[in-house]
């Protein structure tokens, strides 16, 4: 766990890649207002559910997030975008969309990688979900499935 002081803020424009020579158009996603959007370029990781308590809690039930580089996400509108910090976690960061609520994606802080709520996708996004954590921290009325494996650690 580092002890560095999270940033308030953090950049996520002006870091895509060019994507002018891509022949694969960017998948894109959007929070339920429509003011945070993004584009993403290239593959994205199958979709993990977490159910640990903070990312129950910050959903309302547990985040299912697919993933990617850093550089390969552009997201648009950033100005309505906040990002939270766990007291408990601060380097972790919750990022939401300050009009409408909507949870849109997860990193730690200095990390290549973005995680993304994959609901927030538009469809089809040719995701399947692959592994589930956090299991135990699952709340009592929520009826697991057990077809999805835990997370080999
Ligand atoms: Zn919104
Ligand atoms: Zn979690």
């Amino acid at each position: 766990m580092t002890k560095n002081q999270p940033r308030s803020q953090i950049r996520s424009e002006n870091n895509a890649k060019d994507d002018s020579n891509d022949p694969q158009p960017p998948m894109r996603g959007r929070c339920l207002c429509g003011a945070v959007s993004y584009r993403v370029q290239g593959v994205l990781r199958p979709v993990w559910d977490c159910h640990c308590v903070r990312c129950r809690r910050w959903t309302g039930h547990h985040i299912a997030a697919t993933g990617c580089d850093r550089e390969r996400i552009r997201i648009l509108g950033d100005e309505a975008l906040r990002w939270h910090h766990p007291e408990e976690y601060p380097q972790v960061a919750y990022g939401f969309c300050v009009r409408c609520g909507s949870s849109l994606f997860w990193t730690v802080v200095g990390s290549d990688t973005i995680s993304i709520c994959a609901g927030t996708l538009e469809p089809p996004t040719g995701l399947h979900t692959q592994y589930a954590l956090f299991t135990e921290d699952a709340s009592d009325y929520h009826t697991l499935n057990l077809d999805i494996p835990p997370l080999p650690r």
